[in-house]
């Protein structure tokens, strides 16, 4: 096989920070975007073939990038072609109360299910405002309002590394070889660098009255404004733990507003950390050990990241001393 860098005109050295919504992280060794899987499952093959790590990425939503970045390829997936299949024979039948989506894994949440609204179709209204895509949602099972991904997904296509070769490999799985529960799934379980890529997803639709999914979509847009911060965050920093709430535990606890360098526990929802000008990841990951330390200090439950950790964070990286502590 033709050496990745041959094929493909690679950035080195490409700062994360430019690409989550934290805007925060280290540099990416080896930098590619693509727009079609076709191409993406060829970079990805170079990369694995060469034994080269290789994380992808889409909106960079819920992730917390290393200071030191990330080694081997990183990959921006921007595929997001789709289609709308209805059930064969109906044109005869006269039966579109239900279609599937076939949809490439870097498509947006947020665009979807404002086009799928416009055309009657329902089953991702809870995405909307979501700033994540279809690949880092199924990884998640990203939800809102009491409903996930899960409860639409019928099927992914993967692209995985045989164990002895290095080679790749494409496979589908049904959506129950996921186990997506609260906020995870098997895929998520296992390291960013080295788990499978996913390329497209099927998802159940039905059909709906194009207004009144305009109107839900409105709604759920306006509860977000209303209860989230505005400065760069990666959304809910934990789980919230069973019959509880994260953001009232760490409130409770009197973090609500505390920062270290420029991270913060929000003041408005105190489960968001957010970066108010140059935090670094480091300072972010202080504030998640702290906030969990006192809420198990004095609730005795320990609160599980939502966000996850990418990258080299086993390197010395840039930290800050207690007394940059502000708060
Ligand atoms: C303001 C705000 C609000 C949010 N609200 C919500 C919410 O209501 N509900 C919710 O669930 N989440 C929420 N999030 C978190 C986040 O948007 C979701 O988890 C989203 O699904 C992540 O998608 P992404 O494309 O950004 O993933 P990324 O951050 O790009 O990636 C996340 C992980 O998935 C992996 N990944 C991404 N694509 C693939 C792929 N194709 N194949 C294999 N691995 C892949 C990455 O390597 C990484 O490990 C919010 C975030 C923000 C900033």
């Amino acid at each position: 096989m033709t050496p990745l860098a041959e094929q493909f005109d690679l950035r080195r050295a490409e700062p994360m920070a430019r690409h989550t919504s934290f805007h925060i992280g280290g540099p990416a060794e080896f930098y590619l975007r693509v727009d079609t899987i076709a191409i993406l499952e060829q970079a990805v093959s170079a990369a694995w073939a060469e034994g080269l790590p290789c994380t992808i990425f889409s909106g960079g939503s819920n992730m917390l990038v290393a200071d030191a970045g990330i080694k081997g390829l990183v990959i921006e997936n921007r595929c997001k072609a789709y289609r709308i299949e209805t059930p064969k024979g109906d044109a005869v039948n006269g039966d579109t109360s239900s279609a599937v989506l076939v949809v490439e894994s870097g498509a947006s949440l947020a665009a979807l299910a404002g086009e799928l609204a416009r055309a009657g179709w329902s089953g991702l209204e809870w995405a909307t405002g979501i700033p994540g895509s279809v690949g880092g949602a199924v990884i998640q099972n990203a939800g809102a309002w009491g409903q996930t991904i899960a409860d639409v997904l019928l099927e992914i296509e993967l692209l995985e590394k045989d164990a002895g070769s290095n080679k790749s490999r494409t496979r589908r799985w049904e959506a129950r070889q996921l186990r997506q529960g609260y906020r995870t799934s098997a895929l998520r379980e296992m390291p960013a660098s080295t788990r499978p890529i996913v390329l497209r997803a099927w998802l159940q639709l039905q059909r709906g009255n194009p207004a009144e999914l305009k109107r839900r979509l409105a709604a759920y847009v306006q509860k977000r404004t209303l209860n989230q911060p505005r400065q760069p965050s990666a959304g809910s920093v934990f789980r919230n733990p069973p019959g509880d709430h994260a953001g009232r535990l760490i409130e409770a606890v009197g973090l609500k507003g505390h920062r270290i360098g420029d991270a913060q526990i929000s003041v408005q929802h105190a489960n968001f950390i957010v970066n108010l000008g140059e935090a670094s990841a480091q300072d972010v990951w202080s504030l998640v050990k702290l906030a969990q330390k006192a809420v198990q200090d004095r609730f005795d439950v320990l609160l599980v990241p939502e966000i996850e950790r990418i990258g080299a964070w086993d390197t010395r990286a840039r930290t800050r001393s207690s007394t940059s502590q502000r708060s």
